[in-house]
């Protein structure tokens, strides 16, 4: 009975959210009181040859218009990812009230000494006057010249990001790619909670402790490279691909396919998928998620696939105080330096 109730509630929830946005994901409630899609898009172009992916005209604003007309509310960028152009151009191309759609963006680690103003740049980018979710992307900081490491505490950088709210600036603030020290310390030392925390979560890097840590604290974890290595060339990355019989066999059951089924998985451990594309028809798919369920066991199965292997992996910053990560013997060659 008491079982009967809650489906109903959440239901009529559901559809409450719904419908005040237009989306198709339901809203999930953020302790500062606002709500946030239960999935966004994301916007990060990746690497090249060049290091990071120039962007073309339109390669960012046309997915963003096609994401927001295909009923997902909640676009992820970045001041890093020099496309904020692109999404406010999308974000008002779509036809869709901007107060239905919830825009993030990120403090550049090289933008940590002047946060409002920063944040103030963003918003001229993005031609708004406000964005829904502002994060810190990185605890480590770098130089606003470039010329290596700046040594800035994240708690200062907090008080200007709690500064932006205040100024309502950014409705909610979070943070990206802390540990869980980095938040307990942050915890201890703010005024203003942060609301997410943005992480790299998938079926090869399931992060239990830190989503347990932060379900405790009533922060909302988002999700960055939902796939992990489901689409990888290389020899060297954990299964499973997506021709894994086991995935392959469960979209055949829903009848759905298996990039769906991997980011229902992960909706249905109450994290925020961020998937990127910039191909319509798999913009289109990867939001039809909200209208089936996996079981108890086939949740469990997935999990399994657990080797925590991070995709993201910049241990070219592992010398940095506050780099968040496990360090490594020989770090990677750093990429963001071709940038
Ligand atoms: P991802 O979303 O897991 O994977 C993107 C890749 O999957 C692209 O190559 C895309 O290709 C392909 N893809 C998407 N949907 C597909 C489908 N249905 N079928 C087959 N292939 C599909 O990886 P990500 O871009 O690293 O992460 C997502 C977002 O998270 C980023 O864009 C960014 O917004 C955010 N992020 C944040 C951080 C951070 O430090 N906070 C770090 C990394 C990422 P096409 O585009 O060609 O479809």
């Amino acid at each position: 009975m008491t079982r009967i109730v809650v489906l109903i509630f959440t239901f009529i929830v559901g559809t409450l959210c719904t419908e005040q946005d237009g989306g198709k994901a339901y809203r999930i409630p953020l302790n500062d009181g606002n709500s946030i899609p239960a999935i966004g898009l994301g916007t990060f172009l990746g690497f090249d040859e060049n290091g990071q992916k120039a962007v073309e005209k339109h390669e960012v604003e046309y997915p963003v218009t096609w994401a927001l007309q295909a009923g997902y509310r909640m676009i992820d960028t970045a001041s890093a990812y020099h496309n904020e152009d692109e999404v406010g151009a999308g974000v008002r191309a779509s036809g869709i009230p901007r107060e239905n759609v919830f825009v993030v963006t990120k403090l550049g680690s090289h933008e940590v000494r002047d946060v409002v103003n920063s944040l103030k740049k963003s918003l001229e980018r993005l031609n708004m006057t406000y964005v829904d979710l502002y994060l810190i992307h990185n605890p480590v900081s770098h130089k606003p010249d470039g010329t290596g490491f700046d040594i800035v505490d994240y708690l200062d950088t907090w008080k200007g990001m709690e500064e932006a709210k205040k100024l309502g600036l950014a409705k909610s603030i979070g943070i990206s790619n802390f540990n869980v020290s980095q938040i307990e310390r942050l915890l201890a030392n703010c005024e203003i909670k942060p609301t997410v925390l943005q992480v790299e979560v998938n079926l090869n890097l399931a992060q239990n402790k830190l989503l347990d840590y932060c379900k405790s604290k009533d922060i909302v974890v988002m999700a960055y490279t939902p796939f992990g290595s489901l689409f990888s060339n290389d020899p060297k990355t954990p299964q499973p691909r997506a021709n894994d019989p086991v995935l392959v066999d469960l979209a055949k059951k829903y009848g759905k396919t298996v990039p769906q089924i991997v980011l229902r998985y992960l909706v249905q451990r109450g994290v925020v998928p961020i998937p990127k594309s910039v191909k319509k028809n798999r913009i289109e798919e990867n939001v039809n998620v909200f209208d089936f369920e996996l079981t108890k066991e086939e949740m469990e199965t997935l999990s399994k696939f657990n080797k925590d292997y991070r995709v993201v992996f910049p241990s070219f910053w592992q010398d940095h105080p506050y780099y968040p990560f496990e360090r490594v013997d020989v770090p990677a060659p750093d990429l963001f330096k071709k940038s």
